[in-house]
């Protein structure tokens, strides 16, 4: 039986009580994972302290060198990285290799060139001082320059496990701290193994450890609470992130959080409606909904709504989805579909919970609620999409924004001017126009409203994980 453990400052550490990691395809045994109590993590915050000192001196080429040799060294245990993802959330493997594996690598990459290219700011003129008369301040020259947090928590979720790790883990590396990660119990796999793969390519002990458990209770609260961590990185839900933030305030720590959505589509009659009825067929269905940035409402202008509806029905057909990450959450998906019928949604295609082992849940289109139904506003993670028509681009906006969230949007339209003043009127910290969950990572993302704190991806990231300070030399 495969046992997953701990790894701290370059070593496997078993705990005294471990959880049973199973399979959401056939219910069978993925692995034994070793539980981190408070002792545990104690120990991995410290090894993560002693590392610190040396890494932070680490000069920045030679940190950008070793994220190149991090990213060579997961591209040469791709397959066993895959293979860790399938097991545990039950992916089809291909999208796995490209949509986890590959973009990790690019990643590690992205942040190796954006370390050799940092740029720091200079002034350099008579600056004013309030004990010096204007005429007598002297010439500076004042720069910044960037420095770690220290130790990071960073704490992720299960539905992309290496990606959404690494995406904060590779600025945080480069930005020079050390980190303590706590992947989501439902995905242990591929962490553990990341971090035996660095640390053979070099990475020094201690700086990345892994610690595994629960969220709330157990040792994620535990690492949130720890008063050695200097800043969290957090990808997950709501009300986590509240817990998270409520221990982050003591000792007035920062956050980057990556929330949650209620995504909204917008589909105009003049779209190309065979691409946008696939794209939004993905937007819905991908990972079998299990996305942050999935569209779960659809609005589409009224004189196409019946077409569009039977295109997007038809491709819903003909969508083979991988399982949901639990038979929990596949009855929480169901539930919120059962209500939403109840209150009077039609159910077009899907809803329906199939025979069988697995937490398998079919692609579901729902139509016939108003806008503040439960299924309307809180986001159900799963591959259910719910569609109404609209008359007016004015009408189609307002009900987009009628959400608490504000993570990602999709606009589908031929009319240039439309796009752009559609987009901007959207509240979203991504936009997308004709096309859906295209994006280099050197760009930004942040979520909006509840859907997130800070910006993630490109030099955002790094200048989460770093502080600034400005260095005044009187010439
Ligand atoms: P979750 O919040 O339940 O768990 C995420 C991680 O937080 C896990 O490791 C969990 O153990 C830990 N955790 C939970 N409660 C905690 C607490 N009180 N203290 C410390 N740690 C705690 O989320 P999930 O179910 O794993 O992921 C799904 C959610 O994540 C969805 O809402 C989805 O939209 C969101 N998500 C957002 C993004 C983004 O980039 N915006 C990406 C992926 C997922």
């Amino acid at each position: 039986m495969k046992n997953i453990s701990a790894f701290i400052g370059g070593q496997f550490v078993t705990g005294p009580r471990t959880f049973v990691k199973r399979s959401p395809v056939d219910g069978n045994l993925v692995a034994l994972v070793h539980e981190a109590d408070e002792s545990i993590v104690d120990l991995a915050v410290c090894a993560a302290r002693e590392a610190k000192c040396d890494w932070e001196k680490w000069d920045r080429n030679d940190r950008a060198e070793l994220l190149e040799r991090l990213a060579d060294a997961i591209a040469a245990r791709a397959d066993d990285l895959a293979d860790a993802e399938v097991a545990d959330i039950g992916r089809p493997r291909e999208q796995v290799l490209a949509a986890h594996v590959a973009r990790t690598i690019e990643t590690f990459r992205l942040y190796a060139t954006l370390l050799r290219t940092a740029k720091d700011d200079a002034w350099h003129g008579r600056a004013v001082s309030p004990n010096i008369s204007r005429e007598n301040a002297p010439q500076t020259l004042a720069y910044t320059s960037r420095h770690p947090l220290g130790v990071v928590a960073i704490i992720a979720p299960w539905n992309v496990p290496l990606l959404l790790l690494a995406l904060n883990l590779a600025p945080a590396l480069a930005a020079g701290n050390c980190v303590v990660a706590k992947p989501s119990e439902h995905s242990p796999s591929s962490a553990t193994l990341l971090a035996e793969i660095f640390h053979d390519a070099g990475l020094p002990a201690g700086v990345f450890n892994v610690v595994h458990g629960m969220g709330a209770n157990s040792t994620g609260s535990i690492l949130a609470a720890h008063p050695g961590i200097d800043g969290f990185g957090f990808t997950g839900e709501g009300r986590s992130a509240t817990s998270i933030m409520k221990s982050a305030a003591d000792g007035l720590r920062p956050v980057l959080f990556e929330l949650g959505g209620k995504n909204a589509g917008l589909v105009f009659a003049d779209a190309d409606l065979d691409k946008a009825a696939q794209a939004c067929a993905m937007a819905a269905f991908a990972n079998s909904g299990q996305v942050c940035l999935s569209i779960e409402r659809l609005y589409v202008e009224r004189r196409v709504f019946e077409a569009f509806l039977s295109k997007l029905t038809a491709i819903a057909a003909g969508q083979v989805l991988g399982p949901l990450i639990s038979q929990e959450h596949r009855s929480h998906v169901h539930e919120a579909v059962k209500r939403a019928i109840e209150v009077g949604a039609r159910c077009i295609i899907g809803g329906a919970l199939p025979e069988g082992e697995g937490a398998f849940y079919p692609a579901t289109i729902l139509t016939g609620l108003s806008d503040d139904a439960e299924l309307s506003r809180k986001e159900t993670f799963g591959p259910v999409v719910h569609i109404a028509p609209f008359d007016t681009e004015v009408e189609a906006i307002a009900r987009a924004n009628d959400t608490e969230f504000g993570l990602a949007t999709m606009v589908w339209t031929r009319d240039l001017a439309r796009a752009h003043r559609t987009a901007a009127g959207l509240k979203a910290g991504i936009k997308w126009v004709n096309c859906w969950q295209v994006r280099d990572f050197s760009t930004p993302l942040q979520g909006h409203g509840r859907s997130g704190i800070g910006a993630q991806g490109g030099r955002e990231s790094l200048e989460f994980y770093s502080q600034i300070t400005t260095t005044v030399v009187s010439l």
